[in-house]
């Protein structure tokens, strides 16, 4: 039995280009998904302040407009496949606690609901924040799905013998140091990748 940590955004749920409508709906201002290079910098990608990036992405959250987001392609697929092989999945995010609700509902809808623990890191909170590493760690996890490449280099690097697959992404293009984490284009490339351990 192994257990598999994934992220949330942009890895099940395609949540960036709705949040972008929703900006525009909030500000009139229009951004270009393209700009965004580095996930965790998407203020300066975009030319704005962090606080106007986190605003609205609270705002996003506390009006539960993740619900309408689209599953990311093949993972409903692979991660049913890794339970019947009597697998543990469990979410791993930086979003805040208080999304830990809407995150399950998310699941519920998407028929996504054997994943039952949500481990939300409050990376962008002022207190009561962890590393995705560390909660890995905890979890006593080997396998990570991850958009965001800061956050792929912290787990690799603190779970050496763990395995970290790197969804492709525009934001995610840093050369790979890492011989712990694997570049895919898919959850169909993870599946390929996750067979050989089985
Ligand atoms: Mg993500």
């Amino acid at each position: 039995m192994k257990k598999l940590q994934t992220d949330f955004d942009e890895v099940i749920a395609e949540t960036t280009t709705l949040w972008i409508e929703f900006f525009f709906l909030k500000t009139g201002i229009k951004l270009n998904i393209n700009d965004l290079t580095e996930y965790h910098h998407m203020a300066k990608c975009f030319g704005l302040t962090d606080h106007a990036v986190l605003k609205a992405w609270n705002s996003f959250y506390t009006e539960r407009k993740t619900l309408g987001a689209n599953l990311v392609d093949g993972c409903w697929e692979v991660l049913n496949w890794w339970v019947s092989k009597g697998n543990i999945v469990e979410i791993l995010t930086s979003r805040p606690a208080f999304c830990q609700d809407e995150i399950a509902m998310y699941l519920k809808n998407k028929k996504l609901d054997f994943i039952t623990t949500i481990n939300c890191c409050n990376t962008f909170e002022k207190t009561g924040s962890r590393k995705k590493s560390e909660v890995f760690l905890e979890t006593n996890s080997d396998f990570f799905v991850e958009d965001t490449f800061s956050n792929a280099v912290d787990v690799a690097s603190c779970a050496p013998q763990s395995i970290v697959f790197l969804l492709d992404k525009t934001w995610n293009q840093s050369p790979i140091e890492h011989t712990n984490i694997i570049r895919v284009s898919s959850w169909y490339k993870i599946k390929e990748h996750l067979e050989n351990y089985l």
